[in-house]
């Protein structure tokens, strides 16, 4: 009898085990209240990049959820209250900044967040104005300023250093992991880069029609030219005029590819493509992630790869 509850107990064990490491690599967006006693680093990220950034410098020594739910849109995103209250106990918040998160300053300010320590991962990134900042009264109500930096694999590594040395600075007796992870995650960063050059290298075409202005830094970098059919955010609401403004640079430029988004109605990429006889695929703006992908433990890098493959369809390279 013994001998079989020892069996049982085993089995539960080794099977409790499988799930908790199956799941380690999932994205986590809700926080690990199981846990809440344990010395890990409490670390909560405003969106997928960040989670993502964060997650490979924090390693085992943390706990890391992103603050965006899963299958949501982060532009003008608003955390219900719950959510909110969930921070308690988290020590670090990671976020964009730039505009990004609209809802932060007002949580900042507010003081009720005194142990907690806000971390702006664009700290020493040359930002770039937004294109619509003029005719956009949201976004110069948040500076006016574009906030895509993570989509610059270069500007990317920036990040990563900006949340190390947060977490460095919040558990100073694990700044030797914290470094280790980080230089791991920038070559890999490093080798994205290498990579994108690369396979950017002899092409027919040097534009391409995004979906929306999420690609400023990424093509300044790589030496490309983007059209984008919305604004800063991802909106279905685009003015006629500036259809036909894309359709004609698209028929100008004999686009082949319009490019939709993983987190929005494909209806307007669509009709766009039809227009002007194009075929219609995926390039993420890398700021959030859907449940199919979560399931299939889809990271910020494997992301990448995927816009690569289907940027060189769009720019013809070979
Ligand atoms: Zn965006």
């Amino acid at each position: 009898m013994n001998k079989l509850k020892t069996i049982i107990i085993g089995g539960i064990i080794i099977v409790t085990i499988f799930i908790v490491s199956a799941n380690a690599n999932l994205f986590q967006s809700q926080p690990n209240t199981q846990n809440l006693s344990d010395n890990k680093l409490k670390v909560v990220a405003s969106f997928f990049p960040l989670y993502e950034f964060a997650r490979n410098v924090g390693g085992n020594k943390t706990d890391v959820y992103s603050f965006l739910p899963i299958g949501e849109e982060p532009h003008e995103w608003e955390p219900s209250i719950q959510q909110i209250e969930d921070l308690k106990g988290t020590k670090l918040f990671i976020y964009n900044g730039a505009g990004m998160e609209a809802y932060i300053s007002k949580y900042m300010e507010s003081g009720e967040f005194q142990n907690m320590t806000f971390v702006k991962a664009t700290d020493g990134i040359p930002l770039l104005k937004a294109d619509s900042a003029e005719d956009d009264k949201e976004i110069l109500a948040q500076g006016g300023l574009d906030p895509h930096v993570w989509n610059d694999p270069i500007f990317a590594e920036q990040e990563v250093t900006n949340i190390k040395n947060a977490m460095q600075k919040a558990d100073p007796a694990n700044a030797a992991y914290y470094e280790n992870n980080a230089n791991a995650y920038i070559a890999k960063l490093s080798e994205l880069d290498n990579d994108i050059k690369t396979g950017l290298s002899h092409c027919k075409k040097d534009t391409f029609v995004s979906f929306h202005n999420a690609f400023n830094y990424f093509s300044n970098r790589y030496g490309i030219h983007d059209v984008w059919i919305s604004g800063m955010a991802p909106e279905v609401d685009v003015p006629p005029q500036d259809i036909q403004r894309i359709i004609q640079i698209a028929k100008d430029k004999d686009v082949k590819v319009i490019f939709s988004e993983d987190l929005v109605d494909p209806r307007l990429a669509n009709t766009l493509a039809d227009e002007v006889g194009a075929q219609v695929l995926i390039l993420s703006p890398l700021e959030g992630i859907n449940q199919t992908e979560q399931q299939e433990g889809k990271t910020y890098l494997d992301k990448w790869y995927q816009n690569l493959h289907n940027l060189r369809t769009a720019l013809e390279c070979q």
